[in-house]
């Protein structure tokens, strides 16, 4: 009677316990099923935003380069209305929220993921924070690439630079250069609106041309170099001594431990006589 019992209680034992594996499982086939949902959502909100984002900040990376310079000389504050303004670049804040950790260590502003490279994070944004992006105007700082020789920026090493100049392209980007600089700096507003219309001019417009021998950003660049160079010389001067220190220590550390074993094995020697 007593072995019949234990049977049907190790029966109903075993029962319970792979019932509660088959429900386990099942959730976790839930679970999956969703994470694919989810993800295959995220592939469709992807291709929403008509504005490249590699363009964009190539655009982005000109202005900073070749133009802010010269506006921060000149105190002068672009209007809103002027297309080259931060708040036209529906990518800016999610640009200000990359945080390079390391080489390859790329973290999310918004949520603190982790990814390997900057490209992965663009996707991350792409697909996670797309809700973040202001699409309802035109802010696409992409569509200003055709004036501010994106081309040179995004790809140096490729094959542009051998392409047959298109004369009735080079006098489209230069009529949208001039009206860019016309729309930003208004002739006549100020001294220093002047002057950076004549900049914008020089610095963009006078190369969209396939006579040959105007070149872009002919007044120059930002100059960090010898900031750079600056910086380095000081944290180099700084982390000398440390250094030296370190190899102190750690040759007295050698030495001492030489000199342990040195009494250790002279004792070993008296000790053997006897
Ligand atoms: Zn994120």
């Amino acid at each position: 009677m007593d072995r019949t019992r234990a049977t049907l209680l190790y029966m109903f034992l075993c029962i319970a316990l792979f019932g509660r594996g088959t429900i386990t499982q099942g959730n976790q086939d839930t679970e999956g099923y969703t994470a694919k949902r989810t993800q295959k959502q995220e592939e469709q909100h992807t291709h929403e935003v008509h504005c490249s984002r590699e363009r964009s900040r190539a655009a982005w990376k000109i202005i900073e380069e070749y133009l802010k310079p010269f506006v921060e000389r000149e105190k002068h504050e672009i209007s809103r209305n002027c297309r080259l303004h931060p708040e036209n670049d529906i990518f800016r804040d999610q640009e200000q929220h990359k945080i390079p950790v390391d080489i390859n260590e790329w973290r999310c502003g918004y949520c603190n993921k982790i990814f390997e490279a900057e490209k992965f994070l663009d996707q991350h944004f792409d697909s996670r924070h797309y809700d973040l992006l202001n699409v309802s105007h035109s802010k696409c700082l992409a569509d200003l690439c055709g004036a501010l020789h994106c081309d040179l920026v995004v790809d140096s090493n490729s094959k542009s630079s051998k392409i047959k100049c298109n004369t009735a392209a080079a006098a489209r980007n230069h009529h949208f250069c001039e009206s860019l600089a016309n729309s930003c700096f208004a002739v006549n507003h100020s001294p220093s609106a002047n002057r950076l219309h004549e900049l914008f001019l020089r610095q963009f417009c006078d190369a969209h041309t396939c006579s040959g021998g105007r070149k872009p950003f002919s007044r120059g660049r930002r100059k960090h170099s010898s900031i750079l160079y600056l910086a380095i010389s000081i944290l180099t001067l700084m982390l000398l001594p440390v250094f030296y220190v370190i190899v102190y220590l750690y040759q007295r550390e050698n030495r001492k431990g030489t000199q342990v074993l040195k009494r250790v094995s002279q004792l070993g020697q008296k000790a053997k006589p006897s």
